[in-house]
Formats: structure tokens, C-alpha cells, sequence
């Protein structure tokens, strides 16, 4: 029986050219609730540029965006990005700084004050950020202002979570922990995730499925350990080589 329901987020054909040169180049994928899809790939590859016309903050040559079935670019109307049900995350996504953190959350989130600090508070506590609310960002150790900036981007319970390279930013210390707790929030809340690295064990670590990409395409798609295992031509396996 075919699957009634569409995927999440499903992107077809993607593409992208600047100054004639196509950045991303053909890209399809589909991304199921609750999963956590890596792309992969190494430096200038094309993969911000593909979050972004995701986010719709870019827009592509051609190719179909959909979210739960619904076209937001190409195949009707262009829906603008904040009515995508697109959250995102980036390194140097920056907190409001004059703002405080259960300000910064409730950003994006309607102006009834009761939802909201319900909102705030739930989410405080599930990054484990309690009694912050109070608290501006300057005051917060990296590792904490991380943890809000997820908390913000989750408060309006975004269909999809677009993350560039969130873990970069993090000292070794924490960032496994980060990495881990992110995930679990992020699953409990049934979000999609497009995960950009251009680290192959973040990818191996946080991923359901791995799409490796390189020079805007993408040439390989699968589950982290067969990909690792069975990396499609020499250039994939050496990209993998440095993992231990
Ligand atoms: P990645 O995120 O994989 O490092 P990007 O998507 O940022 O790669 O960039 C892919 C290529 O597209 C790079 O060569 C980059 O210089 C180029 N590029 C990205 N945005 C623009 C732009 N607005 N104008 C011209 N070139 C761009
Ligand atoms: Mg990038």
C-alpha cells in the first residue's frame, strides 16, 4: 500500500547557479518527521546555499520546496520564510542582546503573555536552562547561549529545523553533550531535521540518513553506517578516512 502521508520536507531538482556557476546543482531529498537528516560535504560545496532557499531566504533557478505536502517555492506560490514552519540554526546565529532569555525565546511566539511564558518556561526547562528566564545573553557561558538559541528556534514548534553548522562554535568539552541533548529535544518534538556539517563524524553521530554532497550535487545517500562502510567512489572514502 503506498504511505499516505508525505514526507515532512521534500525538495526536488534544487538548483542554484551564481554568476552562471550552478552552487547546487539538482537536489533532491525528502526528510521524515522526527528524523535527522545529515548534509554532508566538504567546504563550499553547496549546502549553506541549499538550507537557505529552504529557509527561503535564497531563491532557487528551479526545483519544488514542499513541507507536509504543501509547496512553499516553485509549483505555485512563494511562501515568504516566516510562513514556512521553518526554524534555524546557525554558528553565529546570535541571541537578541538586549533582550532577555525568556525574551529571546518567546520572539517569535503570538503576543498572549500567559501562552508565552508557558512556552518559555517548558522550554527552559527542557534545555535545562531553569530560573534563566531573567538573564541576559552576556551573562551565559557559550554553551548556554546555545541551548537558548535552540529553545527559541523550537518555541513555535517549527514543521522543520534547518541547522548550518550549529556545533561549530562549541569547545570539544561541550559539544558532545550539546550535541546529544539537541537531539533528544529535537526527536521528542517530532521535528525534521536538515543537519549542514562538513564533519563526518558529527554526521555519523547525529544522522539517520547522510546525503554526501560535493561540487553541489549530491552523490550518495544512505544510513550513516552504510555509507561509512561503502562510500560510493575514492573521493567519498578518503572524506571518511580521517574519522577514528
Ligand atoms: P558550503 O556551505 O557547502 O560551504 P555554500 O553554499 O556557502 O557552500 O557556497 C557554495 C558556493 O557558492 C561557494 O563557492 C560560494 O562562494 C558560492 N556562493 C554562495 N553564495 C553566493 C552568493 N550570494 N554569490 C556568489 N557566490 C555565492
Ligand atoms: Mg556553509
Amino acid at each position: 500500500m503506498p504511505d499516505p502521508s508525505p514526507p515532512r520536507l521534500e525538495i526536488c531538482n534544487l538548483t542554484r547557479a551564481f554568476g552562471g556557476r550552478p552552487v547546487v546543482d539538482d537536489v533532491s531529498l525528502s526528510v521524515a518527521a522526527g528524523q535527522v537528516t545529515c548534509l554532508l560535504g566538504p567546504s563550499g560545496c553547496g549546502k549553506s546555499t541549499t538550507l537557505r532557499m529552504i529557509a527561503g531566504v535564497e531563491q532557487p533557478d528551479a526545483g519544488i520546496i514542499r513541507i507536509d505536502g504543501q509547496p512553499v517555492c516553485g509549483d505555485g506560490p512563494t511562501r515568504p520564510p516566516e510562513a514556512r514552519s521553518v526554524g534555524l540554526m546557525f554558528q553565529d546565529f546570535a541571541l537578541f542582546p538586549h533582550l532577555t532569555v525568556a525574551q529571546n525565546v518567546a520572539f517569535g511566539l503570538p503576543r498572549d503573555r500567559a501562552l508565552q511564558a508557558r512556552r518559555v518556561e517548558e522550554l527552559l526547562e527542557r534545555v535545562n536552562l531553569t530560573g534563566y528566564g531573567p538573564k541576559h545573553p552576556h551573562q551565559l557561558s557559550g554553551g548556554e547561549q546555545q541551548r537558548v538559541a535552540l529553545a527559541r528556534a523550537l518555541a513555535p514548534r517549527p514543521r522543520v529545523m534547518l541547522m548550518d553548522e550549529p556545533f561549530s562554535g562549541l569547545d570539544n568539552r561541550l559539544r558532545d553533550g550539546i550535541r546529544d541533548a539537541t537531539l533528544d529535544l529535537l526527536k521528542e518534538e517530532g521535528t525534521a531535521v536538515l543537519l549542514v556539517t562538513h564533519e563526518p563524524d558529527e554526521a555519523m553521530r547525529m544522522a539517520d540518513e547522510i546525503a554526501l554532497m560535493r561540487g553541489g550535487r549530491i552523490v550518495q545517500r544512505g544510513a550513516p553506517y552504510n555509507i561509512y562502510n561503502a562510500p560510493v567512489d575514492k573521493a567519498a572514502a578518503a572524506f571518511f578516512s580521517d574519522i577514528n
